[in-house]
Order: structure tokens, then C-alpha cells, then sequence
């Protein structure tokens, strides 16, 4: 029972770390020094903080350094930046992991957009795991090679009307702008197909904070159009109602299908 409660939480840190399994098996080579403290409790939190210090240096130190070698580079993780992410869970889960094309592409575009929009940072979310091609993201479909990466969506502040930095999901997806009364309604359609997973998102994150926000269409739309007008870009992926209602006209923008989930919640970018 132990051995397999071991195997379980291996399993399930590579899932949604990558590198979460190594170090766990890593920090079990230490454990047997820590048997010597008598009391449980001790001696679950010194195995713990073994586990979350080897696990900083090695997410935070080592792979950020290692990775460029493997053809990824981390997109940066300050919260000052033209670029950052929305949530510090991605780089800490080391989700944050590009080919060396996309993050220029990525970096010029905020630049461009802090140029048009002063006081504009462009936030990013689930990017790719460090090492390996075909390592599932999961719950992504695609974003197992490096060459994927999903932006936020801008947003102003519902009262004031004002720019904001933050977004109404906590984790930039699941809370959607959706279709007006006349605008082609992909989520309904797809749901008609039978494509349940389409729509799940939106079931499960909280929907609390969404009329604290108003979906800047003006900004969100430039940001695709820099992005759309760089070279290295191959495809972009937002939903069919939004790229109506902004204007974009670009045929890398794509509708992504019904086997994938809603894109009126993010923008998803793709190298060629
Ligand atoms: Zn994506």
C-alpha cells in the first residue's frame, strides 16, 4: 500500500509537472536520514520541505538552464514585464516552457502592444512542459512540443472602465465571452454534436467575478493582429463569434474544432 500511494503521487506530480516525479523519487534518498526524529508530524514536515526545496532550486535554478538545450527557453516570470504570466502556479508547475521563435514572437508583440497601450502587459497561460516532444500538457491537446503557447484575453474594469491587468478567471480560462443574440454560436453547436468536453470548463471555474469585467475587444485584437502579422506564426485559434465581432482578418485565425474546448476565453498561438 505504501509502495503504490508512492507510485500514485509519482505519477501524478510528472503529470502536472514534468519533473515533479524525478525529485519526488530524488527527495525519497534523503528520507531515511530524517528517521531519526521520533515524532510523526516532525518527521512528514521535514520530508516535505526536503521535497518543496529540491523542488524550487530544481524548477526555479536548474531546469531554466538546462532546458535551452533541450530547444525550450522559459518565458519570463516577473509580474513586471511586457510579458508575464497571470498565475505564478504555471511557472511554478514549470508549464511555462517555449521554443526559442515563439517566445521572441510572444516577447515583440507585448512590446508592440505597451507601445500602442501604455501600461499594457500581456499576460500568458499554459504554455509546455521543458523537455520532450509528445509529453501530453495536460489537459491540452496539442501544447506537447514547444511550439504552443495561450495568451489572456485584455480586460477593463467593469465600473470604472479602466484597463486592467487581471482577468475574471483565476487561471485565465473557463470564464467566456460569450456569443450575442445573432453572432455564430460554436459552443451551442459543438454541444449539439455531442462534443461535451467543449463547454466543461465553464462548468467548473467559478463564474463569480465575470461581471467585474468588461472583454476589451480593442486591445484583445491588436494583440492578435501583432501576433498575426509575426512571421513565425503559423496558426491562432480564437473562437468565430469574437473574430467577427473584432474585425480580424487574418487567415492564420482559425477555428480550432469541436474536439478541442472553447476559445472565447483565451487566444492559443501556434508556430508555423
Ligand atoms: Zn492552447
Amino acid at each position: 500500500m505504501k509502495l503504490l500511494g508512492k507510485i500514485i503521487l509519482f505519477l501524478l506530480l510528472t503529470v502536472i509537472t514534468q519533473i515533479g516525479g524525478l525529485v519526488y523519487m530524488l527527495a525519497i534518498t534523503c528520507y531515511p536520514f530524517l528517521n531519526k526524529f521520533q515524532n510523526r508530524i516532525v518527521r512528514g514536515g521535514l520530508k516535505l520541505g526536503v521535497f518543496l526545496v529540491l523542488y524550487s532550486l530544481i524548477t526555479f535554478v536548474l531546469v531554466p538552464r538546462i532546458a535551452p538545450e533541450f530547444g525550450r527557453v522559459p518565458l519570463p516570470i516577473t509580474t513586471k514585464g511586457n510579458l508575464k504570466p497571470l498565475t505564478i502556479l504555471t511557472p511554478l508547475l514549470n508549464r511555462h516552457y517555449v521554443r526559442p521563435e515563439l517566445e521572441k514572437s510572444a516577447q515583440e508583440a507585448a512590446i508592440k502592444m505597451q507601445e500602442k497601450f501604455p501600461g499594457t502587459s500581456v499576460n500568458y497561460l499554459d504554455a509546455n512542459f521543458p523537455f520532450m516532444n509528445s509529453f501530453p500538457l495536460i489537459p491540452h491537446l496539442s501544447h506537447n512540443d514547444g511550439k504552443k503557447l495561450d495568451l489572456a484575453f485584455l480586460y477593463d474594469d467593469s465600473q470604472t472602465g479602466i484597463d486592467t491587468h487581471e482577468a475574471p478567471s483565476f487561471i485565465g480560462y473557463g470564464v467566456c465571452e460569450d456569443p450575442l443574440i445573432g453572432e455564430e454560436n460554436t459552443a451551442a453547436f459543438c454541444a449539439q454534436k455531442g462534443y461535451w468536453q467543449y463547454n466543461l470548463l465553464t462548468a467548473v471555474v467559478p463564474q463569480k467575478h465575470k461581471n467585474n469585467f468588461t472583454f476589451d475587444a480593442q486591445r484583445t485584437g491588436a494583440l492578435v493582429n501583432f501576433l498575426a502579422a509575426h512571421e513565425e506564426i503559423g496558426k491562432i485559434f480564437i473562437e468565430p463569434h469574437l473574430k467577427k465581432r473584432i474585425g480580424l482578418k487574418s487567415d492564420k485565425i482559425r477555428f480550432h474544432g469541436c474536439q478541442a474546448v472553447r476559445h472565447d476565453d483565451h487566444i492559443h498561438v501556434q508556430l508555423k
